[in-house]
């Protein structure tokens, strides 16, 4: 087989990250989180009190950030400077922050080439909302998964801590929030690529959904 670049495109919790690593453990790929980077940004705009209309303020912080992602015995890694951010971007306030900052082009434009540099050598699955429309459009294998609104929000519900910090109501109305930021924004807006292959994980399990990518991806390399 040859190396390839997939990317797995789609909403809020439609199985993307539990089937990206699923698929890249499955292929020795690297797994790649592209949320996480624009987690990342917007606790580094929280911590630093950079509204996320502030084009100008987000520009400045952007150009001195140091944000990464790398692989080390605990795993997939996020990284701010030197400091260890990956235990603190998954709450609901970085969520809709993330959100709403992924919506500048300033943002867009710092992860652009961070992301695009990642993939250089090939081998890795990349997670995101614009992977196979604007970061990498000559992909090999792309997919859009996605699932219905409802179920979407019982997974990530259930993935919450042992006591979930929201109720199931208000993750089902942040998911449907960030999903209407995400496909109404002027730049690299959430959309299948006219290439990609749309999977609906309403009804499949995580190996399922898998062996649908595998069967697509043997035919493609
Ligand atoms: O994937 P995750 O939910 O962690 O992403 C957080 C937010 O980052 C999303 O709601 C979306 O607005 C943004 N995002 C994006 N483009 C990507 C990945 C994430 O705009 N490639």
């Amino acid at each position: 087989m040859k190396k390839i670049l997939i990317t797995i495109d789609g909403p809020a919790g439609a199985g993307k990250t539990t089937v990206s690593r699923g698929l890249a453990d499955r292929l020795g790929y690297k797994y790649i989180d592209t949320g996480a980077l624009y987690r990342g940004v917007a606790l580094e705009a929280i911590a630093r009190g950079v509204n996320y209309e502030d084009d100008e303020g987000l520009g400045k912080m952007c150009s001195a950030l140091n944000i990464r992602l790398i692989l080390n015995a605990k795993g997939l890694r996020l990284l701010s400077g030197e400091n260890d951010i990956t235990e603190h971007i998954r709450t609901p306030e970085i969520s809709m922050m993330a959100s709403a900052v992924s919506a500048r082009p300033v943002v867009r434009q710092y992860l652009l080439g961070l992301q695009q540099e990642l993939g250089r050598d090939k081998e890795a699955v990349f997670e995101g909302r614009d992977m196979g429309t604007v970061v990498f459009p000559k992909a090999d294998a792309k997919f859009f998964l996605n699932a219905l609104l409802e179920k979407r929000a019982l997974r990530r519900y259930k993935e919450m801590s042992f006591k979930p910090s929201q109720s199931l109501d208000k993750v089902e109305q942040d998911l449907k929030k960030r999903d209407e930021n995400d496909i109404s924004r002027d730049i690299a807006p959430l959309k299948p690529a006219e290439d990609a292959v749309i999977i609906d994980s309403t009804e499949c399990t995580v190996d399922e959904v898998i062996d649908q990518m595998l069967l697509h991806i043997k035919r493609v390399s």
